[in-house]
């Protein structure tokens, strides 16, 4: 059965609470593989040691299982740092001790903005030690991404981004790196996450290629901003879900502000599995190019 090849994941980082903006991802993930009859995974991004919150996970399963969001199986990154090592291990990298400021300056980017890692460091051939990061070699050449909704987005790697961090010095394999490990050898086929990373998908193409990797089919969704179209954020105040179980609210109502939210035309309450409907349409239309789930868009 073809269909049941299909598997999805929802992947947050457990650094805080979910707030809606999370929440709507998380939706659009679940319903994505759901519709597919495929298998989904909860993935935990927490290899940034600083920033999580061990409190989160718990927290994160309480949320997504009151909004009816299931999954078949857990994946906690923090505990397969020997895969991504092994991946790490295949791949033509370098030691790197420069700063982002001596970075910067080589390549005198204006103000503000991330510089083009020149590849300071790239002859000096340091020996492996402990307080530099690890960068890959950006192979030449132009690599593609594909998204069911954004089209296609091109980059030179060595041109646009230079060869990025893998292992950086702090000892934290990248999410870059993990991600494209986790989805390879978790046989993810249908990424479906925020658009805030579809600048960053050409380089998970890239190391796909690299390590033999098929790329998994992408969806980028639009974050939920709010009335002034700013990017609801943890920090910005937006109500976390768990603010709002707490609070006595209905799942119901909570999914279907979020599927409003996406212009989708629905009662004052449904359940996940009642969205599985609209969804399957906007499946269609996305097949058709059509782009959708813009906020507002019928
Ligand atoms: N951990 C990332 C986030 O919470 C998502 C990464 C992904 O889906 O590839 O934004």
């Amino acid at each position: 059965d073809l269909r049941a090849a299909r598997t999805g994941r929802f992947a947050p980082s457990p650094t805080g609470v979910m707030h809606l903006g999370n929440a709507r991802t998380a939706l659009l993930a679940w319903l994505h593989t759901r519709a597919l009859g495929g298998r989904h995974l909860l993935r935990f991004e927490d290899l940034d040691v600083g920033r999580t919150r061990p409190w989160a996970y718990d927290l994160t399963r309480r949320d997504l299982a009151w909004l009816g969001l299931t999954w078949d199986a857990e994946v906690v990154q923090s505990e397969r740092r020997e895969r991504y090592a092994a991946a790490l291990g295949r791949l033509d990298t370098y030691r790197c001790q420069c700063t982002r400021r001596q970075i910067a300056e080589a390549v005198s980017a204006p103000h503000g903005t991330e510089a083009v890692y020149p590849g300071t460091c790239r002859p000096a051939g340091l020996p492996p030690s402990p307080g530099a990061a690890v960068r890959w070699r950006a192979p030449d050449g132009v690599v593609c991404a594909h998204d069911s909704r954004l089209g296609t987005l091109c980059q030179s790697l060595s041109s646009d981004i230079g060869d990025f961090v893998l292992l950086r010095a702090d000892g934290a394999y990248a999410y870059h790196l993990a991600v494209v490990v986790d989805d390879a050898e978790q046989g993810v086929t249908d990424v479906v996450r925020g658009e805030d990373l579809w600048p960053s998908t050409p380089r998970h193409v890239a190391l796909q290629q690299a390590l033999g990797f098929t790329s998994p089919r992408y969806l980028h969704v639009p974050l939920m901003t709010d009335y002034r179209g700013q990017r609801l954020a943890k920090r910005g105040g937006a109500p976390s879900v768990a603010e709002l179980r707490e609070a006595g609210e209905r799942p119901e109502r909570v999914l279907a502000s979020l599927a409003r939210s996406l212009g989708w035309d629905v009662p004052a309450e449904v359940s996940a599995a009642e969205l599985l409907t609209p969804y399957a349409r906007n499946l269609d239309r996305l097949s058709k190019n059509e782009g959708i789930l813009h906020p507002g868009e019928r």
